[in-house]
């Protein structure tokens, strides 16, 4: 059998739209590529976009090695004869290759001639993937002579910065295949989620089906304006765009189509003109000019301009009861985890929350009552409560209020401040860094609000482990550069005094202090990072300290932490090249703790804050100092400190419980005394 190790060198067949991206990807991920498309012409652009997308991943931090060396791994290929057969050189790559990708057009016969020539030449265990986005896995894989070793493999556009990939299972795909398709999406720098069924529109396209669909059907029956709609995701569920403007954004066409494509496979909707009427005028949206709102010109995005006011003019309940209907439905029957789910929406779709987790907020009893109002209204069929929702409803699981819907919650106490909410979770408190639409930028307000929050989570003798965290797609990415025009050297010196003060108070606080780092944690995003006590990663985080791109150094402690963590030379190198360090890597250089799967951030490092929570809390304050200032002294300075807090902790009360819970075998209780 293949393992990850085995993979040396990977065919992607296709350069269009997907093809090159995925190619990129691969020889990114240091695979040999072959490249196959029908035509020199196809193949030399793709290189060119490849050679372009390289070229502003390196201006950016994000390749470690040259453009060259990664281009290097591409080999074009032609895959068909002038007679319109498959070539011998196709043979030949799918022959060396462990993985051969397919992202042809979507064209079910075109796709089952290819895996049936490529079963024919593939070496007997090597994965044959299709990024279809409708077809169903299963038929594709019937044409091929191991059907266990097709798997989708479902790409988002652009593939170089979607980090999402479902990866979906046909009938007959074997349990092997998965993994090893998962843990090659995750070498490519993606996030895996597991599909168990080819449902039309797998996981991410039947939710946002759902969604347009409802948003669609609301306005068609004069329930809601378009504008209205959109408000309310935007403003008041806090989705990235409004549903009609993505709709117009990504092209209407493309969304009936592909609505058309899952409904002809069973996919049941409302019916709903709108959409139609759009795509049979020729208003796709912005690639035309117009769709749902009108732009300047074919092909020039402007963001609609969203009303605060009308937000909240639609229930949101009544946008996300169906969807969520449908993730229940998707949950219950086992076709994808409730993570895999929540995380889906999230990466797929730049959800801020799961769609469980807008659940548990809505309340389940309230969407299940909404749920029975549309059915009653307007006799809709898809509206019938699924079993699951019903289920827990009836067990009082209701969501947040109730304590537990599809997660469990304990009683909080939420302040929510300017710049950010400070959430008391006791033993643990969360601060949670809160510009999302400024990616947590960090200004002279948030400096000041963090300062203060900390002197009360040390005085709270309740808090026990603070978590530092970032609201939206990002930890933070770095100081406000707009809070320092017009400034003189001395006011950006006190800034820079006032933020190393807050990173040292963060250091010495007497709790152990987690950062949870999600998306960009950059300039002093990282060094607020760094002074926490344990960094955990989620699989997206990005680290790097890019002060050097505008011409000046880390101010808040970056040159001084760093270097503590990896040395001088690595230190040098990522503050002088102002690179960007993936999480796989920043966990190798020791920068951060440990890396966990996107999507399970919070929970991990809830749960390592519970299990320091339970430590003695003095002897937690004295480690620390004793590593953090002992590190700063002489070996025998160190030393010297190290015995004289030992001793000190012997006269407190948790020592005797922590030695006579160890007599009589049972687990201590520890009150920091
Ligand atoms: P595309 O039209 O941009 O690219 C398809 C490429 O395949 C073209 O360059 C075409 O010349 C080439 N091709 C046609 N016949 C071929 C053959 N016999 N051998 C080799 N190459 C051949 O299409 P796309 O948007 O990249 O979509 C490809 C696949 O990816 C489809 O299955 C689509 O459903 C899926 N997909 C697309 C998107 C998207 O947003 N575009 C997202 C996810 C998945």
């Amino acid at each position: 059998m293949v393992k990850l190790e085995d993979i040396k060198t990977v065919t992607v067949v296709g350069a269009g739209t997907m093809g090159h991206g995925i190619a990129e990807l691969a020889a990114m991920a240091g695979y040999k590529v072959y490249m196959a498309d029908i035509n020199m012409d196809i193949l030399r652009s793709a290189l060119e976009r490849i050679r372009w997308s390289l070229g502003k991943l390196s201006e950016r931090g994000f390749l470690r090695e040259s453009v060259e060396s990664v281009m290097s791994r591409i080999t074009p290929i032609v895959s068909v004869t002038a007679e319109g057969a498959f070539s011998e050189d196709l043979a030949r790559a799918v022959s060396e290759s462990q993985v051969v990708v397919e992202a042809v057009p979507e064209k079910l016969d075109l796709k089952q001639s290819l895996f049936a020539f490529a079963s024919q030449h593939a070496a007997e265990d090597s994965i044959l993937a299709t990024n279809t986005s409708s077809l169903p896995i299963t038929e594709i894989a019937r044409a091929a002579r191991r059907p266990e070793r097709v798997v989708g493999m479902h790409f988002f556009n652009p593939p170089v910065l979607m980090p999402l990939v479902e990866v979906i299972r046909g009938e007959a795909t074997s349990d092997e295949t998965v993994k090893l398709t998962l843990e090659l999406a995750r070498k490519m720098g993606k996030t895996p989620i597991v599909v168990n069924k080819d449902v039309p529109g797998f996981i991410v396209n039947r939710l946002l089906g759902r969604l347009m669909n409802m948003a669609c059907f609301l306005v068609d029956k004069g329930a809601a304006t378009i504008e209205e709609v959109d408000s309310t995701v935007f403003y008041t569920l806090g989705l990235p765009m409004g549903v009609f403007e993505l709709a117009d954004y990504s092209g209407i066409d493309v969304f009936y189509l592909v609505t058309k494509a899952m409904t002809d496979r069973g996919f049941q909707v409302v019916p709903c003109t709108l959409f139609e009427e759009k795509f049979k005028a020729g208003k796709y949206g912005v690639k035309s000019g117009e769709g749902f709102y009108k732009y300047p010109e074919a092909g020039k995005f402007v963001k609609p301009s969203h009303k605060r006011e009308l937000a909240g003019k639609v229930d949101p309940a009544m946008l996300l009861a169906v969807p969520l209907n449908e993730a229940a439905y998707l949950l219950r029957t086992g076709i994808a985890s409730k993570e895999d789910i929540d995380i889906a929406v999230k990466l797929g779709l730049g959800w801020p929350k799961g769609i469980f987790e807008f659940a548990d907020e809505l309340g389940l009893d309230k969407l299940v009552s909404t749920l029975e109002k549309l059915k009653a209204e307007y006799g809709l069929a898809i509206a019938e409560p699924d079993p699951l929702l019903r289920s827990m409803v009836a067990e009082g699981k209701l969501g947040r209020k109730s304590g537990e819907g599809f997660y469990k919650y304990v009683a909080v106490e939420e302040t929510v401040k300017e710049t950010i909410i400070v959430r008391k979770e006791k033993p643990i408190a969360w601060i949670v860094l809160n510009r999302p639409e400024r990616l947590n930028a960090i200004n002279p307000k948030m400096i000041e609000e963090l300062d203060n929050t900390l002197e009360d989570l040390e005085a709270d003798p309740e808090v026990r482990v603070v978590i530092i965290k970032g609201s939206g797609r990002a930890f933070s990415a770095g100081a406000d550069v707009t809070a320092f025009t017009g400034a003189t050297p001395i006011d950006i010196a006190r800034f820079s005094r006032k933020f190393q003060q807050l990173t040292l108070k963060m250091q010495y606080l007497a709790k152990p202090v987690i950062a949870a780092i999600h998306g960009y944690a950059l300039g002093g995003g990282s060094e607020i990072a760094l002074s926490a006590d344990i960094r955990i990663a989620s699989e997206d985080a990005i680290i790097g300290q890019p002060e050097i791109n505008l011409g000046f150094i880390p101010g808040a402690g970056g040159t001084q932490r760093l270097v503590r963590l990896v040395g001088p030379a690595k230190a040098k190198e990522i503050i002088m090249t102002g690179d960007f360090i993936p999480a796989s890597e920043a966990y190798k250089m020791g920068i951060v703790n440990r890396v966990v799967k996107t999507g399970t951030l919070d929970e991990e490092a809830r749960s390592l804050a519970m299990k320091l929570a339970e430590k003695p809390p003095l002897a937690l304050m004295m480690a620390k100092y004793a590593i953090d200032m002992g590190y700063e002294a002489s070996l025998a300075s160190g030393l010297t400190l190290e015995s004289s807090l030992f001793s000190l902790l012997f006269t407190t009360e948790d020592v005797i419980e922590g030695v006579s819970a160890f007599l009589e075998k049972r687990r201590p209780k520890f009150k920091g005394r």
